[in-house]
């Protein structure tokens, strides 16, 4: 992409109505704009981000056996008494009517439509296991939509419904979304910890909160420091028992908590020198919810020996469209934003810094070709801009690596990188910059 043709309304003064860094940083590095309270537009730079967000939350859903279908955004109201839940969700719920003076409303999640497919579909034992999701436009009227995207009216949703015959093979889909949530966001760069999270009257240990630490979160996190540290089991785990060991650590009762009462025993039972205690940000929550929608709405199979039981499931949820301003709490410095490559909206920012120079003109369009040949994308300051404001526009955006070409240094025979996250400067040869920089792209695209 060519900087002179798109479209990247960055902002130079930091916008009075943001209070927190990534909500600062997504106005001014042009990736969103609000249209109305906690209803924003997506720019270019920002849709390309989200997109990347949206493509790795899929292919970790994919991965783990999940199958993705879509739901609608808006939802009839009868359906939602069926559950009961049509009187009991409050002003949140976004409810009108249509022509027909039909009730409607908009869905801030699917737990009843999901459930409405699967009872029209699955018969027998046989159609089970499934876990079924969709990203999809959730609304929520929020008392107090803030931090820009954080906590937004309108957001982006990851939801996935889990079907199983009993609360013993519930526990192993459960699983499963336990550690496809770890690894779908350790490949954003993001260390995520499960919290134990509160299940309300169906009780039992099987609700999970994934935050990531940020001073600016709005939960609070008590954890042992040791589960920073706890790898991640890997995709092809066994689900069954043989998990248990695997994501011991953050379920035992200590793994984390908000709960403040805990705050003693925390304090009491975890050493000093392992305890943190931290605010942090929600980017997922995991709920195994039994028959609390199956039995009312009448969800039921045929067991092997030919009984009638209603289905067992959870829901799993990702804030798609949290997590950009999520990523950026966790990685930002005082000039900007600092991606890392899989989210990135471009991986390298091709600096031209004397466009009309015949020499740096044809060296940018070299380099450009073979970067964008070799798979890696670029956007090109081919702009008129002064040095000085293309360096500012390149480190607030935070693309991972500049690559800076000017009359100057090709006099010499070379073109200068920067590693935008340590700001090291390297020069090389265009050849070798390119070789270099395609090296590094592919193999931090990759999970860690
Ligand atoms: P919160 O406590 O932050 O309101 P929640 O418990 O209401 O979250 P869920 O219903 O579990 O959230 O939704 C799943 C995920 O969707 C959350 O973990 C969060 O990442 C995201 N999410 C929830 N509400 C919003 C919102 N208003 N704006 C953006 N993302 C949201
Ligand atoms: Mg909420």
């Amino acid at each position: 992409m060519r900087l002179s043709q798109y479209f990247l309304p960055v902002l130079r003064e930091v916008p009075s109505e943001a209070e927190i860094a990534s909500h600062k940083l997504m106005l001014r590095a042009g990736m969103i704009r609000q249209a109305s309270a906690g209803i924003y537009t997506w720019l270019p730079l920002g849709f390309r981000v989200l997109k990347k967000v949206e493509g790795i939350v899929r292919e970790e859903q994919d991965r783990s056996g999940a199958i993705e279908l879509l739901m609608p955004t808006l939802q009839q109201a009868e359906l939602w008494r069926e559950s009961g839940r049509y009187d009991a969700y409050g002003p949140e719920m976004l409810r009108f009517k249509d022509r027909h003076e039909r009730e409607m409303l908009y869905g801030p999640t699917n737990e009843e439509l999901i459930t409405q497919v699967f009872r029209g579909a699955a018969k027998s034992y046989r159609d089970l296991p499934r876990i079924l999701y969709h990203i999809q436009w959730k609304f929520r009227d929020e008392i107090r939509p803030r931090f820009g995207v954080m906590r937004g009216r309108e957001f982006l949703m990851k939801d996935a419904y889990s079907f199983d015959m009993s609360v013993e093979a519930a526990r192993h889909s459960y699983n499963r979304m336990f550690v496809a949530y770890l690894r779908t966001f350790a490949r954003m760069g993001l260390k995520s910890i499960p919290m134990v999270a509160e299940t309300g009257p169906i009780g039992g240990d099987l609700s999970h909160e994934f935050i990531i630490l940020a001073d600016t979160g709005e939960s609070q996190v008590f954890c042992h420091a040791d589960l920073l540290d706890t790898p991640i089991p890997p995709a092809d785990v066994d689900f069954g028992s043989d998990l248990t060991p695997h994501i011991a650590p953050w379920t035992r009762h200590y793994a984390a908590t908000d709960d403040k009462h805990d705050e003693g025993r925390f304090a009491a039972e975890v050493p000093q020198n392992k305890r943190v205690s931290a605010r942090g940000v929600e980017i997922g929550h995991i709920f195994f919810f039994g028959t609390k929608y199956s039995e009312p709405m009448g969800c039921r199979v045929q067991g092997p020996d030919g009984n009638m039981v209603s289905v067992q499931s959870g829901s799993y949820g990702i804030g798609v469209s949290r997590l950009p301003a999520a990523i950026i709490e966790a990685s930002h410095d005082d000039a900007g934003i600092v991606w890392p490559v899989p989210v990135a909206p471009f991986e390298v920012g091709l600096v031209n810094l004397k466009p009309g120079d015949k020499a740096a003109d044809r060296a940018c369009e070299g380099l450009y070709a073979r970067l964008e040949g070799a798979g890696v994308s670029v956007l090109l300051d081919d702009t008129q801009e002064r040095p000085g404001g293309k360096f500012a526009t390149m480190d607030l955006i935070g693309l991972p690596f500049q690559l800076i070409v000017g009359p100057k240094g090709l006099k010499g025979g070379e073109v200068e990188i920067k590693d935008r996250k340590s700001g090291a400067r390297t020069t090389a040869s265009p050849e070798a910059a390119v070789k270099r920089l395609v090296g590094e792209v592919r193999a931090q695209r990759i999970l860690a």
